[in-house]
């Protein structure tokens, strides 16, 4: 079970995890530079939630990326809101939109001069369990950022009880803009295309990523897609303002899903292997559904919460072994070897033989 690495290895990992991640200066791992205000290296220890150094650090952005987005830093300069003194949720907007701006490839304005000029953005300080968190949608003219604040506001909290661990962001950014694809990008920023900034599904999916983009692909989308449909259905009863209704349903969701994927509409692959071209988020929402429908609703929630909490809040990236391992622990004897079936066949893709060969490698 979580072995507690010693600082050393957390390091080690912190390293490997930011060359994974093409050695962005953003990646959750880098090392803040030394300042009175940045936490000391301990918070960086395991059982904590992220704590990101330079979110709303207007100056600290700007001398960043003063090479690279001098345009953007100039407009933001240029408006009066930003010379007679800057609010919190001012300062966030400025040095939130810079540092997405520049992770963007190429020089492609994805947040217009309307969109600073105009300050589209909506700030909220979201109530949660233990804490809050400071919601910022960043947005585009003529979208209804009022209705989509009010789903993204509400469906926080309650995707964090039903995940039954702290929510490991202290700052979530939203920004629409003209993408190809809804993203979750490196626990600190929602892209929302167009099409879907009104998408309950959507944004649900999206912000259920903060917890689930620790595991394989398979494990993370489909664990996403199930998590919005929960966050959807506690939402029903007590509907955001502007939502006439929403509706969601688990088993209808399951029903749906198994659907398709029994349509013979994609190739018969394991899990791993597929794209979503071939049914990955399909066939990953009936696997893990099958799965929760054999061991439980509150095994299951056990299963995944305790997977979550060995990734230490995400700082770890965890293998199908230790996924399929963490299931097991959470079903009662008579069910195991179906769960193991379950896995050889759609995720390890033979009949055990990889799995033996694992657990060989791993000894008494
Ligand atoms: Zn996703």
């Amino acid at each position: 079970m979580p072995r507690l690495p010693n600082r050393l290895a957390l390091l080690a990992v912190a390293f490997l995890l930011l060359a994974c991640s093409g050695g962005d200066n953003n990646a959750p791992f880098a090392m803040p530079p030394p300042s009175s205000e940045t936490p000391a290296i301990d918070s960086y220890l395991v059982g904590q939630p992220q704590n990101r150094a330079g979110i709303g650090d207007v100056d600290r952005a700007f001398a960043r990326y003063e090479a690279t987005r001098s345009p953007m830093i100039a407009t933001f300069q240029a408006q009066s809101w930003f010379t007679d003194g800057l609010t919190r949720d001012e300062s966030l907007f400025v040095e939130r939109a810079i540092t997405f701006s520049a992770r963007q490839r190429g020089n492609q304005a994805i947040i217009s001069d309307e969109t600073i000029r105009r300050k589209l953005y909506l700030y909220e300080r979201v109530p949660m369990q233990s804490n809050e968190v400071e919601l910022l949608v960043i947005h585009e003219p003529n979208q209804d950022a009022v209705r989509q604040m009010a789903l993204l506001k509400a469906a926080l909290p309650e995707l964090e009880k039903l995940a039954g661990v702290v929510y490991p962001e202290r700052v979530m950014t939203v920004i629409n803009g003209p993408f190809e694809i809804n993203d979750f990008d490196d626990g600190q920023f929602i892209r929302i295309a167009r099409c879907c900034t009104l998408s309950a599904f959507v944004l649900s999916h999206e912000l259920a990523h903060t917890y689930w983009s620790m595991g394989p692909s398979w494990f993370n989308e489909g664990l996403a897609d199930i998590y919005a449909i929960l966050t959807l259905e506690q939402l029903s009863d007590n509907r955001p303002e502007g939502w006439v209704s929403l509706p969601a349903d688990i088993d209808e969701f399951y029903r749906g899903r198994k659907r398709i994927v029994d349509s013979g509409r994609f190739p018969d692959l394991a899990l791993p292997r597929r794209l979503a071209s071939d049914g990955l988020y399909e066939a990953a929402d009936v696997f893990l559904l099958d799965i929760r429908r054999l061991i439980g609703v509150e095994a299951f929630s056990n299963a995944v919460r305790e997977t979550y909490m060995t990734s230490d809040f995400g700082r770890y990236v965890l293998r199908e072994k230790r996924i399929e391992d963490t299931f097991l622990k959470h079903t009662k004897s008579g069910d195991r070897d179906e769960i193991m079936s379950m896995f050889n066949r759609l995720i390890w893709g033979d009949n055990g033989e990889h799995y033996r060969e694992l657990q060989e490698q791993e000894g008494p």
